[in-house]
C-alpha cells in the first residue's frame, strides 16, 4: 500500500475539516453507558492537532446498524458528553442529517470549534455510498480528513464517496494503524511470528495465506486450529470443523513448506463434551481426543511450545483467541500467548475485536506495540487487500 498524505502535510488554518471518526463504541447492555472509550480516546490526537493548527471542526462517525433510519438507542448523543469531557470544551451537536441543518450548523463553526453530527448510518445514503449524500458531506469542508480505520473496509459515502469532491488525507490514528500492520506484512523485524486463532478457519485463511509469505512462524489456535487438526488427519470429535476448509487448511500446510514458514498446530487440547461455561473437561493430547468432545482451549503443553517460539520470536502479530477465552476455564491458552507477547523485547501487534477485548481486560495493552482500533478493518488489511478508505486518500 501506497503512503498517503496525512493532516500534517496539509495547511489547516482557518480550514473547516470534515473529520471521519469510529465512535462505534460498545455500550453496556440495555444502558446508554459506553462500555469502553478507546475508540473514542483513540481519536483525541488527530482532533486536538487539528484544533492546535487553528482548523475548524465537523466530526462525523456511525454507530451500530440503524439500517438507514433513526434509532434512538444508536444516537451520538452519549458519545457527544464523552468527547466535550476529553476535549476539555464544548462543541456543538447537530441531530438531523438533513443537508440545509447541517450545512448551517457547520457554517457556525468557528477555528477552535468542533461540530458533531448525528450518527450517518440514520441517513439511508451512508451504507449505498450515494454520491449525492457524499457530496453534500464534502460540501460542508476544505479537507476531508480520514482517522476511522475501524470503518476504511467500508464502500460508503462518509468513509470513500466523499473523497471523489474534496482534498482527503489521514487521520494521526489511521497513520498509526497503516505503519504498525504494514511493518509487520513488510519489514517484520526478525524472527517474526503470527499467532491466529478465533472461532472460524473460514474467517481467517487468507490472512494465513498472506502471512506465510512473510512469517517465520505461524502458530494456530483456537476453533480454527481443529479444521487444521482435521487436515493433518487427527481425530478431532465433535469440535467446529468446516469441512469445506479442509482441502485448503491442506493445501496451505504444504504451500508453507516450500515458503519456509513454519505452522505450528496444538499438540494438546482442553477438551469437553458441552459447549459451556461450567462444563467439565479434560486435558489431552490431540491424538487422544475422543468421540463427543471438542476442543475449547489450548492445552498446557502447547502453551508452552508457543511460549518456547514466542521468547525466541523479535516480533509478532496476533488475531484470533486460543480459546473460548470468555469462559474462565478455557481462558489459559489466551492468557498465556497475551504475556508472552507482552515481554519487554518482542515488538506485539495486536488486531481482531475479540482478540483486544482479552489483551485489555488482562491489562496488557499498554505493553504492546500497537492494538489496533479496527476488527474488520484490520483482518482485511492482513489478508493484503486494499481498503477503500485508505486507497481513496492522496497519495505522497
Ligand atoms: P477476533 O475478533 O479477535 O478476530 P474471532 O472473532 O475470530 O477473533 O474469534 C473470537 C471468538 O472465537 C471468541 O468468541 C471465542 O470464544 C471463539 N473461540 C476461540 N476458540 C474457540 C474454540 N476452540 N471453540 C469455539 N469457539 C472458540
Ligand atoms: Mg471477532
Amino acid at each position: 500500500m501506497e503512503l498517503k498524505k496525512t493532516v500534517r502535510d496539509v495547511n489547516l488554518s482557518g480550514q473547516k475539516i470534515l473529520v471521519r471518526v469510529d465512535f462505534n463504541v460498545p455500550f453496556s447492555p440495555g444502558t446508554l453507558e459506553i462500555a469502553n472509550t478507546k475508540r473514542i480516546s483513540a481519536s483525541i490526537p488527530t482532533l486536538q492537532y487539528l484544533l492546535d493548527n487553528d482548523a475548524a471542526i465537523v466530526i462525523c462517525s456511525h454507530l451500530g446498524r440503524p439500517k438507514g433510519r433513526e434509532v434512538a438507542g444508536l444516537s451520538l448523543r452519549p458519545i457527544w458528553d464523552k468527547l466535550n469531557q476529553m476535549l476539555g470544551l464544548e462543541s456543538a451537536f447537530c441531530p438531523s442529517l438533513d443537508f440545509s441543518e447541517i450545512s448551517a450548523a457547520s457554517q457556525k463553526v468557528n477555528p477552535g470549534e468542533v461540530l458533531l453530527l448525528e450518527n450517518l448510518r440514520f441517513h439511508p445514503g451512508e451504507e449505498t455510498n450515494d454520491l449525492k449524500f457524499a457530496q453534500n458531506l464534502a460540501n460542508l469542508a476544505d479537507i476531508y480528513v480520514n482517522d476511522a480505520f475501524g470503518a476504511a473496509h467500508r464502500h460508503h459515502a462518509s468513509v470513500q464517496g466523499v473523497t471523489n469532491y474534496i482534498p482527503s488525507v489521514a487521520g494521526l490514528l489511521l497513520e498509526k494503524e497503516i505503519l504498525s500492520l504494514q511493518s509487520v506484512l513488510t519489514m517484520p523485524k526478525r524472527p517474526f511470528t503470527a499467532v491466529l486463532g478465533g472461532a472460524k478457519v473460514s474467517d481467517k485463511i487468507n490472512v494465513v495465506r498472506n502471512l506465510m509469505t512473510v512469517a517465520d512462524n505461524i502458530l494456530i489456535g483456537g476453533g480454527m486450529a481443529a479444521t487444521f487438526l482435521a487436515a493433518e488427519s487427527v481425530f478431532v470429535g465433535d469440535s467446529q470443523v468446516e469441512e469445506t476448509f479442509i482441502d485448503s487448511a491442506n493445501q496451505l500446510m504444504k504451500e508453507s513448506r516450500a515458503l519456509d514458514c513454519e505452522i505450528v498446530l496444538p499438540n494438546d487440547a482442553v477438551v469437553s463434551k458441552c459447549f459451556g461455561p461450567d462444563s467439565s473437561n479434560r486435558i489431552c493430547d490431540v491424538s487422544d481426543i475422543k468421540d463427543g468432545e471438542m476442543l475449547l482451549d489450548i492445552g498446557p503443553s502447547t502453551s508452552l511450545l508457543f511460549k518456547d517460539v514466542l521468547s525466541a520470536t523479535a516480533s509478532a502479530l496476533w488475531n484470533g483467541p486460543m480459546g473460548v477465552y470468555e469462559w474462565p476455564q478455557y481462558s489459559k491458552g489466551t492468557r498465556a500467548v497475551a504475556e508472552s507477547l507482552s515481554r519487554e523485547n518482542i515488538t506485539s501487534v495486536i488486531g481482531g475485536g475479540s482478540t483486544v477485548d482479552a489483551v485489555s481486560s488482562l491489562g496488557l495493552e499498554a505493553r504492546m506495540e500497537h492494538v489496533s482500533t479496527g476488527g474488520g478493518a484490520s483482518l482485511e488489511f492482513l489478508e493484503g487487500r486494499d481498503l477503500p478508505g485508505i486507497t481513496s486518500l492522496i497519495d505522497i
